[in-house]
């Protein structure tokens, strides 16, 4: 059905499995199940889906090993169930870009709220097409929305936090051009302050931190002259 959001509920045990699907789907959520890491990467690579329920114990794979395959290619919002209150789980699963998490036994209730709160503070900001990832395709680039970072290939960029949110935005809109008024709306609390000169020399800053990051080529980010900026994932 159209507008439904689609949810990857990776459970290897059926009984859990079967209150989940039952509470999201009540919910009007439309959720594909698998039951092992290898099914639910299967089933991303074949279609987007606008959140990922991972359990972390897993047949084949740990749902850490998931977050991380998905990562490469998705910013979809991630919620992991773990068995144990495990601390360590806990801090691996959000330092590889899980937004929360549970730890079983939990009620289905709960966990639909959480989809529903996650989803509400990924979607802030300038809205998203529904069902489109933050950008489609591999990218050297990935945010992490829970540390608030963008990482180039593998490792954190040194962003101030006009950067961070200007490259953001732009990494939001692949192929869009956005003009200096937009990024300067999006990245400053009172844009009144500052002038289009401001966006060019953050950009200006930005491109060098790609370019360092990147061992030299830096195309992520193109001048539209006359108009503004456009952002690629794969230059
Ligand atoms: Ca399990």
């Amino acid at each position: 059905m159209p507008g439904m959001a689609r949810v990857l509920l990776v459970e290897d045990e059926p009984a859990i499995a079967d209150t989940l699907i039952y509470a999201l789907e009540t919910e009007c959520f439309s959720v594909i199940h698998a039951l092992t890491g290898g099914d639910a990467l299967a089933a991303a690579a074949r279609e987007p889906f606008d959140f990922a329920i991972l359990d972390i114990g897993l047949p084949d794979m740990t749902g850490l090993d998931v977050c991380r395959r998905l990562r490469e290619t998705s910013q979809v919002p991630v919620l992991f169930l773990t068995a144990r209150d495990g601390e360590l789980d806990r801090i691996l699963g959000l330092e590889l870009g899980g937004d929360d998490y549970v730890t079983k036994p939990f009620s289905p209730r709960e966990i639909v709220a959480r989809v529903r709160a996650i989803l509400r503070r990924s979607q802030g900001g300038i809205a998203r097409p529904s069902g489109t990832p933050a950008h489609a395709g591999a990218s050297i680039l990935h945010h992490d929305p829970h540390a608030m970072r963008i990482h180039c290939a593998g490792a954190p960029l040194d962003l101030t936090a006009h950067e961070y949110k200007l490259l953001l935005v732009l990494m939001e809109h692949p192929g869009r051009v956005l003009t200096r008024d937009q990024l300067l709306d999006h990245a400053w609390q009172d844009p009144g302050a500052v002038t289009d000169r401001t966006v060019d020399a953050h950009i200006k800053s930005i491109r060098s931190k790609l370019r360092a990051a990147r061992g030299g080529a830096e195309n992520h980010i193109e001048t539209r002259r006359g108009l503004g900026y456009s952002f690629s994932p794969n230059p």
